[in-house]
């Protein structure tokens, strides 16, 4: 049976009903931390481009240069022709920046976490997630095919009494680093712990920590101190604060090798262009050199936290640049959202199933581009929104 036309309209219907449909905005041009969206000119509260990297003069400069030399695309996967000596020197650069043997690249983040649960766990295995995991973490336990156990967010002890029902299978347990829609961070040292105790293997994906956590920018495990043993799988993404695309994993040679032999969506896929990979050393190397841009950003989510508590606005407990506004109902926070971009200001209204039934939010991230006076319009136009 074909797919029918009008089934598709009733579904398109109903989410539209229950305020759930989801629409793009269209960006004409940027300038700075202005957007051109829509015909419109407006602020940038909703990038996760915390560093300001994505626009960064050098490397901008280093992704042409890398591009003249060659060409745009990588022209095939890793194991056939694409895998370049700028994709092996980010490898190398970045197995040094987390302190593990071996980093290993993927197209985007959403694959590495595919390619790196499903490439080492599969029937028979028990995969532990916090209830607030990225989609993709979740996506990727799904296809593994193992037992797939959920717990309660940053609840130690609901882990605990979950991993007591499988106690002989091999296990993991995965976690964002910082919570994506909530910008809280996870309990990593305590998760080492259980994991050691109940001997199962911790995965962080520190998508949103990368490049804002830790003295030089090595995100949650550096911050914490947690060594390639205590957290043996280490996922990043570089469409954050490094401000390009791609992402990696990083941990032991023999994980590394495994995923080369047996990761799919490492395997049957395009190598990231050459050139993404020489703009991200470059990142790198701004992220690990210029600590004031993490400073600049704490000074920032500070000033803005402290501006909102003034207004008794609903700050949701975050001390990163993810600054979510808990609002409840999606019609109110797609409203919340709409009168805010006629005001000047583009912030994302997070509606369910990214985030849970009656949780929506106005989710504001902060970049180092922002400046305190921009925070102080943003925080006068979220007054006379009726959150
Ligand atoms: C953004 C994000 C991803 C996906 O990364 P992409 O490179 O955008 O596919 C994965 N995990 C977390 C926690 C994220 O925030």
């Amino acid at each position: 049976m074909a797919l029918k036309a009008d089934n598709l309209k009733q579904t398109l219907e109903s989410l539209k009903k229950t305020d759930l449909y989801r629409t793009r905005r269209t960006v004409e041009s940027i300038e700075g931390n202005y957007v051109q969206v829509d015909g419109r000119q407006v602020l940038n509260f909703c990038s996760n481009d915390y560093l300001g990297l994505a626009r960064h003069e050098d490397v901008i400069k280093r992704f042409k240069l890398a591009a003249d030399e060659y060409g745009v695309g990588s022209g095939s996967a890793h194991l056939v022709c694409g895998h370049s000596a700028e994709h092996h020197a980010l490898e190398e650069e970045l197995a040094e920046f987390t302190g593990r043997e071996r980093a290993l690249l993927f197209s985007t983040g959403y694959m590495a976490n595919l390619g790196v649960i499903a490439g080492l766990m599969s029937k028979g295995d028990v995969i532990y997630q916090d209830k607030l995991n990225h989609a993709s973490l979740l996506d990727a336990g799904l296809l593994s095919g193992a037992v797939f156990s959920r717990y309660l967010h940053n609840d130690l002890e609901n882990l605990s009494i979950k991993m007591e029902k499988y106690p002989s299978k091999q296990s993991m347990i995965v976690t964002d680093g910082v919570f994506s829609m909530d910008g809280d961070q996870a309990k990593v040292t305590e998760l080492a712990e259980v994991a050691k105790q109940k001997s199962a293997t911790l995965m962080v994906d520190d998508a949103h920590g990368f490049g804002v956590l830790g003295e030089s920018g090595a995100g949650i495990v550096e911050q914490m101190q947690l060594n390639q043993q205590q957290v043996p799988l280490l996922v990043g993404t570089f469409g954050k604060a490094f401000g390009t695309s791609g992402a990696f994993v990083a941990g032991s040679e023999e994980i590394i090798e495994t995923l080369i032999q047996k990761s799919r969506t490492y395997i049957y896929t395009t190598a990231l262009p050459p050139a993404i990979a020489a703009a991200t050393r470059c990142s790198l190397s701004l992220i690990q050199k210029e600590s004031w841009r993490r400073e600049q950003l704490n000074h920032l989510i500070k000033y803005f936290k402290e501006g909102a508590r003034q207004l008794a606005l609903p700050l949701m407990s975050s001390e990163t640049a993810i600054q979510p506004m808990l609002v409840g109902g999606s019609a109110e926070a797609l409203a919340a959202s709409e009168f805010l971009f006629q005001q000047g200001f583009w912030v994302s209204a997070i509606r369910p199933p990214t985030v849970p039934k009656g949780s929506a939010r106005l989710r504001v991230t902060l970049s180092v581009d922002h400046s305190t006076l921009q925070i102080d319009q943003l925080l006068a136009a979220l007054k006379k929104v009726t959150l």
